[in-house]
This record gives C-alpha cells, structure tokens and sequence, in this order.
C-alpha cells in the first residue's frame, strides 16, 4: 500500500481512491503532477 501526495493541493490520495480514476491523478483538482509517497512505517522501539 502506497500513497500518493498531489502536488498542487497538497492532498494525499489512496491507492484505493486511484483505482477509481484513469491513470495516476489527482481525485480532489485532476492534477497529473503526483508524487507517491512511502508507506507510513512506524519503527516501534521496545523500551527495555
Ligand atoms: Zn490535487
């Protein structure tokens, strides 16, 4: 699972929300310029 941040308004968009649009665009303003972003891992850090 990845996501995506447009670039133009800033949003972040779901790769699930994507599957629903043609091609990598912006849900939200259908700006082509999107980047994707990491998956949101969370290191957990056993405190001892
Ligand atoms: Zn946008």
């Amino acid at each position: 699972m990845s996501y995506y941040k447009c670039m133009n308004c800033g949003r972040i968009v779901k790769p699930e929300e994507l599957s629903k649009m043609r091609g990598v665009r912006c849900i939200y303003c259908r700006n082509k310029l999107i980047i994707k972003l990491r998956p949101p891992i969370v290191k957990m850090i056993k405190a001892i």
